[in-house]
């Protein structure tokens, strides 16, 4: 890295973060297991929704050793609404590696604390740099928009090696003595300032030092190529209610998106099973049926075209059926929220 203005360029992000950094809840804690939790949360998802889960996390479970201990399903209904679902199994099953490995300390260093379920470069970097405040690459989409335009970096970033070349900057970069408010002021000027479009230089307190800036041109940068192609699935749901009240659930499977939780039965419109065959195979005998909801869900790469249905049913003894107490307590997917909460209006 040929940069001429590292010390100007640390001294002016530090500065500025630590006069305007906005007051979020992690932000007043350096415990490193708060600091985990909250970037777990904020992966994929933004600061505005992550901050009540957050604040209703730590309540429920303010140590290592309660979220050790939870049961999954109590824990997953934390998560509910979240999305990512793996995040938070795996936060717990590193957590428990916290407990048995390492006497219930989060490790302070990258080799060890990388060995943990769920731990990737990212989060390893964010929680050493701001717990522990040690010199350690925590790079995310941010902090590559951010660096991309000051230091005219450009690789694509799609390609999963290019962020080898960020880590590698930022270690030339981050301040030795004040790596928690260097590594949060690249992320919060990349969320605030430096944003994807119209991002506002006019504002930003490293412009000097920003070469896309100065040579006029800072929304070029990030390179990025196309997006993986949106992949498109059609379901029926079906919200079947016996003469006891009760609705009939099934759980996801151990494995793959929203691994575990629970839903109405939903029945793929391109299967080899279908609505009659399905409630066939359940013994269901419907007496009346009308329309739901009718609405898509989008996922990362994948979309959900939903259809659903509620059914008064007679009674059946296959199945898991639950009464709304129940249903209350289990954790579901969005898409059954959003159902689930029309029912409970329709009644
Ligand atoms: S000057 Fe503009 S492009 Fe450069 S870092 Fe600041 S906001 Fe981003």
């Amino acid at each position: 890295m040929n940069y001429p203005y590292v010390t100007e360029f640390r001294h002016s992000l530090v500065e500025w973060f630590n006069a305007e950094k906005r007051d979020l809840p992690w932000r007043h804690t350096t415990d490193p297991y708060k600091i985990w939790v909250s970037e777990v949360m904020l992966q994929q998802t933004r600061v505005d929704t992550v901050i009540p889960y957050y604040n209703r996390f730590m309540e429920s479970f303010p140590t290592l050793d309660l979220l050790a201990e939870a049961p999954q399903d109590y824990l997953l209904k934390h998560w509910e609404g979240l999305g990512y679902y793996s995040r938070v199994r795996n936060l717990q099953a590193g957590a428990r590696e916290v407990l048995e490995n390492y006497g219930g300390v989060v490790p302070d260093n990258r080799h060890e604390i990388s060995k943990l379920k769920g731990v990737g470069p990212y989060t390893a970097g964010a929680i050493l740099s701001i717990a522990y405040n040690k010199p350690e690459h925590a790079v995310d989409g941010n902090v590559m928009r951010v660096l991309s335009r000051v230091l005219n970096i450009n690789e694509d970033i799609a390609v999963p090696k290019t962020k080898k070349i960020f880590e590698a900057a930022v270690e030339e970069l981050i301040d030795p003595t004040n790596a928690s408010s260097f590594n949060q002021g690249l992320m919060e000027l990349g969320a605030l300032i430096c944003t994807p479009t119209s991002p506002k230089c006019l504002l930003c307190p490293v412009r000097e030092y920003c070469t896309a800036f100065n040579e006029g041109e800072p929304e070029k940068l990030p390179v990025k190529s196309k997006k993986m192609k949106m992949k498109h699935l059609s379901y029926n749901i079906l919200v079947c209610q016996d003469e006891q009240g009760r609705f009939l659930m099934e759980q996801r499977p151990e494995e793959g998106l929203l691994a575990k939780l629970w839903q109405f039965p939903m029945i793929d419109t391109t299967s080899q099973i279908t609505e009659e065959s399905f409630l066939k195979e359940c013994f269901i005998n419907v007496q009346a049926r009308h329309e739901l909801l009718s609405f898509k869900h989008v996922f990362s790469h994948l979309t959900w075209h939903i259809n659903s249905y509620y059914m008064k049913c007679k009674s059946s003894s296959t199945g898991d059926w639950f009464t709304q107490e129940q249903i209350e307590q289990l954790p579901m997917p969005v898409p059954m929220l959003k159902i689930w909460e029309e029912v409970k209006n329709n009644k």
